[in-house]
């Protein structure tokens, strides 16, 4: 019951999110509807160091294992209760993302992190759609939005196409769990698609 969603920025996992809750919570389901880095008081506060403009960008480490600080307290105060009462996890970005931004963007050791999600992490969602988009497509939706601070225009094309390689990759690796949406295509129908998807997955 545990539905993560990723994607590069731009790819509409807003829109997504909001329509897939209201899909369950429909079919009277009890959902917890949350995000990364945040979903706790303590982990919303690591967020707003990690994307707070008036300091210096973390180095690639720090990133990563504030990330992974505010993974931790997510999955002890929110993720695992709402599973444990039987209440479906709806989580935008999970640990996929720092695999995909941490791994790829930043380039540090993929082993390193899977380290890090076995010791502090311990589960997986069963389902992960993957809003999958063009890096240019991207650029132009979410021109003027506040990004992470350190990614300066001229670099950015270069570390989202990383961020993307790796996202594909894992889905490639992973069949399963993963489903992978075209979200080049208007807003709706990529959250009509993802709602088809978590139907099929929930009746599979
Ligand atoms: O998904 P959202 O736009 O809320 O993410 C906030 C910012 O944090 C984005 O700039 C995203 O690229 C960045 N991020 C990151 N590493 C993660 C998760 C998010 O750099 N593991
Ligand atoms: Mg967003």
């Amino acid at each position: 019951r545990f539905v993560s969603l990723e994607g590069g920025e731009g790819a509409g996992k807003t829109t997504v999110l909001n329509a897939l809750r209201e899909a369950l919570r429909e079919g009277g389901q009890d959902v917890v509807h949350t995000r990364e880095p945040g979903g706790t008081p303590l982990a919303e506060m690591i967020r707003g160091l990690l994307l707070d403009p008036s300091h210096e960008p973390p180095a690639a480490d720090t990133e990563l294992l504030l990330m992974f600080a505010a993974r931790a307290q997510h999955v002890h105060e929110t993720i695992r209760p709402a599973l444990e009462r039987g209440a479906w996890v709806l989580c935008d970005r999970f640990t996929d993302s720092s695999y995909a931004y941490q791994g790829g963007g930043r380039g540090l050791d993929a082993g390193w992190i899977e380290q890090l999600e076995r010791q502090v992490v311990g589960l997986r969602p069963g389902l992960t759609l993957l809003l999958d988009v063009d890096v240019g497509r991207g650029r132009e939706r979410t021109r003027g939005r506040d990004l992470a601070p350190d990614r300066i225009e001229s670099e950015r094309d270069e570390f989202f196409e990383r961020v993307r390689a790796v996202y594909r990759a894992r889905a490639t690796a992973e069949p399963d769990r993963f489903r992978v949406i075209d979200a080049s295509a208007p807003a709706a129908e990529v959250a009509a698609e993802a709602v088809r998807l978590l139907r099929d997955w929930m009746a599979r």
